[in-house]
């Protein structure tokens, strides 16, 4: 699923309701290169909760971003764990500014925005191949060097 209904959630102050959901993830941009989550259905937890004040949103899942590595451009394989949590403060009768949820929209749960930035928010700098992947040059560097001088012995 890429949204949830909160009207089919009915809960009392400290009250929380949890549900293993289909989660559906759509590939995103990052750095102008394309970022495939893997499998694009995923079980995820939703938990809501609430409190006298407001109500409390958590997902909880695990993907794999496949994608270029950013310095080789070989695929890089990225495994992202997220816990994200979001408040929802209910809405009061003066119209005061509240702190809203960005991912709500009247009772509809944007699940699926909201993943793909929590995604977002869990990713390092640079998505590598492998975590010394700085150093491919270096390594090809030393071979030539030695290939050279393997060279000049014949
Ligand atoms: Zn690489």
């Amino acid at each position: 699923m890429r949204s949830f209904n909160l009207r089919q959630v009915k809960l009392r102050p400290g009250e929380e309701h949890r549900e293993e959901i289909e989660l559906e993830l759509e590939p995103f941009e990052l750095g102008g290169e394309r970022y495939l989550p893997v499998p694009g259905t995923l079980p995820a937890l939703l938990a809501i909760t609430k409190a006298t004040s407001g109500l409390v949103f958590d997902l909880r899942f695990t993907t794999r971003l496949h994608g270029p590595c950013y310095r080789c451009l070989g695929d890089a394989v990225l495994e992202v764990p997220v816990d994200a949590r979001e408040y929802q403060a209910a809405s009061n009768p003066e119209g005061v500014e509240e702190l809203r949820m960005a991912y709500l929209d009247e009772d509809n749960l944007d699940l699926g925005t909201w993943g793909r930035d929590a995604i977002a928010l869990e990713l390092p700098d640079k998505i590598l191949c492998r975590p010394d992947c700085a150093h491919t040059e270096e390594t090809g560097d030393t071979r030539w060097s030695a290939l050279e001088s393997l060279r000049e012995q014949l």
